[in-house]
């Protein structure tokens, strides 16, 4: 574990670090990418040592590379932040980020009351190479995560830094492949902006709650997406509504939430929401909202009893899906928390 104390003051904060490019350094004779040890991160940022806070931190061993993340690695984290709650003020998580909006959404459904921050972070370069983003994107996410106004944290929630920017976490989405740049937050503003100062958005952060930190870890993955497409073809439908367990779909629409309205597609629809699968409509469209009521297309949709998602991503739909599927409430519960913000995850 690395500790870098400074004693002068009572602010810490913890470092997890799961994998991901952030942490790799690159031999210099063969040019292979593998990760370095964590205990040596002052090595490749000596910046962090200068911070007026504590750091403590803790590496997953083997680090795994964010395509192999799933529920079990989630829950690994929430109860990681639930065994040091009380011990650190804020959390980094360095991660991959190819799947990295996936664990801050499932993350920010399981960490129950939540008022401290959990700042993911990670990098499109390796920490080992010169023109790197990620020094600044750990150096800016321990700062945000030990920021406070009035002796409480300012950004108590799930959050994504990257690239000068802080977003709420279930509102984010993996954009681009290469730009330094790659994550974006279409349907919410950022929390933040760092440039000279670090500019919060104060009304866009939500308020930290006084009751105590609970973790969810009952994940039930029984869910699917299905994405159409002009000429999507009936016994691919039927094929993933007979889905053995499956209890939610999210259907994948276009625009405003439409979808064809030739009958057969209709009635496959139909016939499994009165089955009692649940089907959650999500626009294609990176920005905007469902709106089943607006064309004939959407109301098709909503007549054959599929609820509303209104402008949530799909990372956040699945792993809000999960949440509200393991939770034990009853059906008709879940349908009215899949169409309501429960975390800040869809507008109201
Ligand atoms: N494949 C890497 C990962 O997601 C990419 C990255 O870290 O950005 O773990």
């Amino acid at each position: 574990m690395l500790k870098i104390k400074n004693m002068e003051q009572n602010t810490s904060i913890l470092l997890i670090y799961t994998g991901g490019t952030i942490g790799m350094v690159e031999d210099s004779e063969t040019g292979v990418l593998s990760p370095f040890d964590f205990k040596h991160l002052t090595k490749q940022i000596p910046e962090i040592k200068r911070f007026q806070f504590n750091i403590e931190s803790i590496s997953f061993k083997p680090v795994i590379d964010s395509s192999n993340m799933d529920p079990g690695v989630w829950v690994h984290l929430a109860e990681i932040i639930e065994e040091n709650y009380e011990s650190f003020d804020g959390f980094v998580i360095l991660h991959g980020s190819d799947t990295m909006a996936y664990t801050a959404s499932a993350l920010s459904f399981m960490l129950e009351n939540l008022s401290k921050p959990v700042i993911f972070t990670g990098s499109q370069l390796p920490l080992g190479k010169i023109r790197t983003d990620g020094k600044e994107n750990v150096i800016t996410a321990l700062e945000i995560a030990a920021a406070k106004k009035d002796g409480k944290a300012i950004v108590p929630e799930v959050c994504i830094y990257f690239e000068y920017k802080l977003y709420r976490g279930n509102r984010t989405i993996k954009y681009n492949a290469e730009h330094f740049e790659a994550f974006r937050s279409v349907n919410y503003p950022e929390l933040a902006k760092a440039g000279v100062k670090i500019n919060y958005n104060f009304s866009a952060i939500s308020k930290p709650t006084e009751q105590e930190l609970r973790i969810f870890t009952n994940l039930d993955t029984n869910v699917a997406v299905l994405k159409i497409f002009p000429g999507i073809n009936p016994n691919t439908m039927r094929a993933v509504f007979n889905t053995e367990g499956l209890k939610a779909v999210i259907l994948e629409t276009y625009g405003s939430g439409n979808a064809p309205s030739d009958k057969w597609f209709i009635d496959e629809i139909e016939n499994a929401t009165s089955k009692g699968l649940i089907v959650m409509n999500v626009t294609q469209c990176r920005g905007g909202s469902v709106q089943m009521g607006k064309y004939e297309t959407g109301i098709g949709l909503e007549k054959a009893g599929v609820l509303s998602g209104r402008d949530i991503t799909v990372e956040a739909a699945i792993t809000k899906l999960m949440y509200l599927l393991g939770s034990g409430y009853s059906t008709e519960k879940i349908k009215k928390y899949i169409e309501k913000p429960i975390r800040g995850e869809m507008s109201a």
